[in-house]
């Protein structure tokens, strides 16, 4: 054969070769890795979307923890991981919130990832330990201002939700408290109920639970509406913290260069997951709520990410909280 036909054949067979192991896509399991500790609130989404995209992808879905402060290695490590579809990773608000709030950031939200879609909103509550002396907010607000140097606000560091949330508290009430930063509200919530911290914010998928059981007292749900699985808690608006307001959105990323076929896979796999009846029950139940389908895309949460970044830049510089 010349030289030339020697050559296309070999392209041709390199391309098909591509396409063959593309369209194989996924032939083993899946890493979905999560930015915070195990059991907690991200934690139970990801294990939530990782059982329901099992099935439409046809391979198994493992979650792998990597906590940290702030959730800041997580998105590093999948930044760095090989860009075939085998590594993705969840995170929530706090892909928009970093860039602010980190002079040295080793990942761009908007630069090293491909974007596959968003997954849920979820609101916050404002917790305290079982024994707080504060049977309602005002008693709460009234406490927390006399004691101000003597009340822990636990958090997940820099960057979390929890840390959001807490920051913009205690800039709503002009009060400065002593936070206790953990790898994840995992931990964070045991201390809270062995009673070593005092109070903190943290999304539903992980105060519901412990909120039925009276296992926690709490003050408020952060978002603008009351939310349908905890109807008997107020808003903090409601309460006279005016224009409060937090929501905490999750959703799926991959490493930047991921195969097209890879990520169309994976987005096929998440909207099927968002339309599972269990998937949308298990998460109402803990007072989140999917997006709409059309959110559950590349395009919408490119969009979103953007927005969001270009909302809390702002806000953040304002407060005047950093790390490094
Ligand atoms: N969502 C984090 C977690 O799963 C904590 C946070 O963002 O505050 O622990």
């Amino acid at each position: 054969m010349p030289k030339r036909k020697q050559l296309l054949a070999f392209f041709a067979l390199a391309a098909f070769a591509g396409c063959a192991a593309a369209q194989q896509y996924p032939n083993h399991p899946v890493t979905m890795v999560v930015p915070y500790a195990a059991s907690g609130p991200t934690d139970t989404v990801a294990r939530v979307m990782g059982v329901a995209m099992n099935k439409p992808l046809g391979q198994t879905v493992i979650v792998e923890n990597k906590p940290s402060a702030g959730g800041i290695l997580g998105p590093e490590q999948v930044k760095n991981a090989k860009p075939d579809g085998y590594t993705i990773l969840i995170h929530h608000i706090g892909m928009a919130t970093t860039p602010a709030l980190y002079r040295q950031l080793r990942f761009n939200p908007l630069t090293d990832f491909d974007y596959i879609g968003l997954i849920n909103d979820v609101p916050m509550t404002l917790i305290a330990r079982q024994n707080f002396p504060a049977k309602d907010f005002k008693e709460f607000l009234a406490y927390v201002k006399a004691n101000k140097d003597k009340v822990t606000y636990a958090n997940a560091g820099i960057g979390a939700a929890s840390h959001l949330c807490g920051m913009l508290f205690m800039s709503a009430i002009q009060t400065d408290l002593l936070t206790v930063p953990y790898k994840g509200t995992a931990p964070a919530m045991n201390d809270l109920l062995g009673g070593q911290v005092d109070f903190m914010c943290d999304q539903t998928t992980n105060t519901t639970n412990q909120i039925k059981a009276g296992k926690v007292k709490v003050y408020g749900v952060t978002s603008k509406k009351r939310v349908p699985s905890l109807p008997e808690i107020p808003t903090l608006d409601e309460q006279g913290v005016k224009g409060f307001e937090v929501g905490i959105w999750h959703a799926l990323y991959a490493p930047k260069g991921t195969p097209k076929p890879a990520i169309d896979k994976l987005v096929a796999a998440l909207q099927d997951a968002l339309k599972d009846e269990t998937v949308k029950k298990r998460f109402s139940d803990l007072g989140a709520e999917v997006v709409p389908l059309s959110m559950a895309t590349p395009a919408a949460l490119e969009a979103h990410l953007k927005a969001e970044i270009a909302k809390w830049g702002p806000i953040i510089k304002k407060a005047g909280v950093y790390a490094d």
